[in-house]
């Protein structure tokens, strides 16, 4: 078999074997297939698609090209979630350390933050001595020791979609549904847990901008855990606007810690107990979305899902003193508060370009491995159908740097847009998929 054969079946629209699409993954993944053919091969994807079966066989193969973990002799059953990436999308700092403190292990590897979209990892570093680098040893102890562990992917799982992921994303062949929905399945199924909780974001600030689009991916993510034995719910959510206020790494943190002492952002409390219930009742541990949500707040009124992350904090190394007192945060030395200049009702505000704002702060990066800020960010002060009156706070810009913060103030006053009639508030959720 030929390289150059497979990507011309796939340019002319065929449709790809088992074979031949392993004999493409494991050669890329042996180095014996070179760069150039492999991003060939991906832009043939991008336009020609593949069917539900080619999508299949792809993440298997990328999940293969490394070790898969199982957690069943570790924890009886462990649930995971995983979000498409978004503005503002802190979840992961709660719901894990509630659905653990309810009694269910959570053991999740996360990403780092891409272009607008912020990553897990990141915001945990905001925390002195986390370590999110941990063995798969380290990893399968303390799952089962306390119940709960958030780290970076560990080890060597789906390395083919760690080189193919760094190829697609400069080669412009990162939107496509199979490639995606291969991509994060195969990690998701490396990492072992038996259920998960897909959060696919919809809209300006996700990678998916349209329901429909967000629809179709989220499908193909449910026929994929459903081929590979794992139970599977898609939950198609609002990213038009970002989740809560805050969006940058320290702030987000702190909201989180908040969020799990009873004062977060409504929307973004409401979110954390969607996931979290759906969570819940994936695992078996509740019957229906009412009891899990309820199991929920009862670990935010008494504090369980708080004593959580201060174990999850602890057990990766950091300073746990800086979830009780999130005061102890690095702060900006610039905090300037925008406010409206005239009244009237919200009708925008645009994720991507407040995600960008963040990154023109130094809250995300522009190029691979550059150092983030963790303190800059932005405070969001406003939702979508509010109505503002003059002098009221837009946003609230936490700069280092006064050009940075020029540039982060003309791209969130280019995000919002007013209108003097009423308009609707957002939806939370558009619709769920699965099992
Ligand atoms: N996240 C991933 O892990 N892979 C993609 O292809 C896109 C987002």
């Amino acid at each position: 078999m030929q390289a150059l054969d497979v990507i011309v079946k796939k340019r002319d629209g065929g449709v790809l074997t088992q074979d031949e699409i392993r004999f493409f993954v494991e050669g890329f993944a042996r180095g014996e297939i070179p760069d150039y053919q492999v991003s060939a091969w991906a832009m043939a994807i991008v336009w020609r698609g593949m069917n539900a079966d080619e999508t299949w066989y792809l993440t298997e193969a990328l999940a293969d090209s490394g070790e898969v973990l199982d957690l069943g002799p570790v924890v009886p059953l462990s649930v995971d979630k995983h979000s498409t990436g978004g503005v503002g999308d802190k979840t992961t700092l709660v719901v894990e350390p509630l659905v653990a403190a309810c009694g269910v292990p959570v053991g999740k590897m996360s990403g780092r933050g891409l272009g607008f979209s912020g990553g897990t990892l990141d915001k945990l570093e905001s925390i002195p001595g986390y370590r999110v680098a941990l063995s798969v040893q380290e990893f399968l102890d303390q799952l089962q020791r306390v119940g709960i562990v958030l780290s970076g992917q560990t080890g060597d799982l789906a390395p083919a979609d760690g080189a193919l992921y760094a190829l697609r994303d400069v080669t412009g062949t990162v939107p496509s549904i199979p490639l995606i929905a291969s991509s994060v399945m195969s990690k998701k199924i490396a990492a072992g847990a038996q259920a998960i909780v897909l959060d696919v974001k919809v809209g300006s600030g996700a990678f998916m901008q349209s329901e429909a689009e967000a629809r179709k991916l989220a499908r193909a993510m449910v026929a994929i855990g459903r081929k590979a034995g794992r139970r599977v719910v898609a939950l198609l959510s609002d990213m038009n606007q970002p989740l809560g206020f805050a969006v940058g790494n320290a702030l987000e943190v702190k909201e989180a810690v908040e969020t799990l002492r009873g004062a977060g952002p409504a929307d973004f409390a409401a979110h954390c107990l969607e996931v979290g219930a759906t969570m819940l009742v994936l695992a078996g541990k509740v019957s229906d979305l009412r009891l899990g949500k309820r199991a929920l707040q009862q670990a935010i009124d008494e504090r369980s899902g708080l004593e959580m992350l201060r174990r999850l904090v602890q057990a990766q190394g950091g300073e746990v003193e800086y979830v009780d007192r999130p005061e102890r945060f690095p702060a900006a030395p610039w905090v300037e508060t925008i406010e409206a200049k005239q009244a009237g009702y919200v009708r925008q505000v645009h994720a991507g370009e407040v995600g960008l704002a963040a990154v023109d702060l130094g809250a995300g990066r522009r190029m691979k491995g550059e150092q983030i800020d963790h303190a800059v960010g932005i405070v969001v002060h406003i939702k979508v159908g509010q109505a503002v009156s003059v002098g009221q706070p837009l946003f609230s810009i936490h700069a280092n740097d006064a050009s940075r913060r020029e540039a982060a103030i003309r791209r969130v006053l280019k995000a919002c847009s007013f209108s003097r009639r009423p308009v609707p508030p957002l939806p939370h959720l558009y619709g769920k998929l699965g099992p």
